[in-house]
């Protein structure tokens, strides 16, 4: 059941480019937050829609969260200064199942869906597994988190122009371990997305993916983040799922890529 919480922010770091990190106290949310779940954050009054922003890390009851400036939105929520108050919904969405894990999983991120794997990472290893995690970004500038990865396991970072890490892109590098591994969790844009699920498909390893589709309400009111999912056994025509309410995260084999 989501709830709404304001939210005093008690820390804002830019952490690139763009990017931003925000803490927020926030203590009935990180009471119930869950790996791969997302908030709905009001934008100032000029913004009528929330935005959803991923649940990046808990920390008894702060709540970090890390965004890209990209439109009005998250300008607004980048000039937001420690002391302001956020009005909050949340937490929203299904997130990544850890009883799906086993004991080898694999994080990937790729450029801003790098945060939600960090609590899920985190959840991961406190489960008692032994995670690794492949980040990848643009370039040397858009390199966010790496430290907090390293200090949960094996982390490698690769970047699109080679400018730092490993030069190419976060396929390449999980094509090498997918072989090693129980299970992949991914966050990214789409083709990224679909190239792991072929990847862990053709290797036999569960994957579960964190899809981005516009969203409106972010309860399941409307339609607009419909994602076409496979049709279940007995079922005809076409089916959709939100990604709000039956997402983000999905079993790679259920989405229609
Ligand atoms: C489940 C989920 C988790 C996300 N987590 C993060 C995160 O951790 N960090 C981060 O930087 N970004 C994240 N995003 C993307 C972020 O929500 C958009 O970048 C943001 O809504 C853009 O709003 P804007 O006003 O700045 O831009 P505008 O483009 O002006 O937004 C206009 C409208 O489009 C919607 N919109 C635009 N782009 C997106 C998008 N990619 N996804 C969903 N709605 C969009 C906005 O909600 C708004 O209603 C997430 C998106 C989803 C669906």
């Amino acid at each position: 059941m989501a709830m709404q919480e304001l939210c005093r922010v008690e820390s804002r770091v830019q952490v690139g480019p763009g990017l931003f990190a925000l803490t927020l106290a926030a203590p009935a949310l990180c009471a119930v937050a869950q790996p791969g779940q997302f908030i709905h954050i009001t934008c100032g009054e000029g913004n009528l829609l929330r935005r959803p922003i991923s649940i990046c890390d808990v920390d008894g009851d702060r709540m970090t969260i890390v965004f890209q400036v990209k439109g009005a939105g998250t300008e607004w929520l980048s000039e937001c200064r420690p002391g302001d108050v956020l009005d909050v919904l949340g937490t929203l969405g299904h997130g990544f199942d850890l009883s799906k894990l086993g004991d080898r999983p694999v994080f990937i991120g790729g450029g801003i869906g790098v945060p939600p794997m960090l609590l899920t990472m985190k959840a991961a290893r406190a489960a008692g597994a032994q995670p690794e995690a492949i980040l990848g970004f643009r370039n040397k500038d858009a390199v966010i988190l790496e430290d907090c990865f390293r200090a949960l396991g094996e982390t490698h970072v690769c970047t699109d122009d080679g400018s730092y890490g490993r030069p190419g892109f976060v396929t390449d590098l999980f094509q090498v371990h997918v072989s090693d591994c129980t299970a992949v969790c991914a966050c990214g844009p789409k083709p990224m997305l679909r190239a792991i699920a072929q990847i862990a498909e053709a290797a036999g390893v569960p994957c579960q993916v964190s899809m981005e589709e516009r969203m409106g309400c972010g309860i399941g009111a409307c339609l607009v983040c419909a994602c076409e999912l496979k049709l279940r056994e007995g079922e005809t025509g076409v089916r959709y799922g939100h990604v709000c309410k039956d997402g983000p995260v999905f079993d790679s084999k259920e989405v229609v890529w």
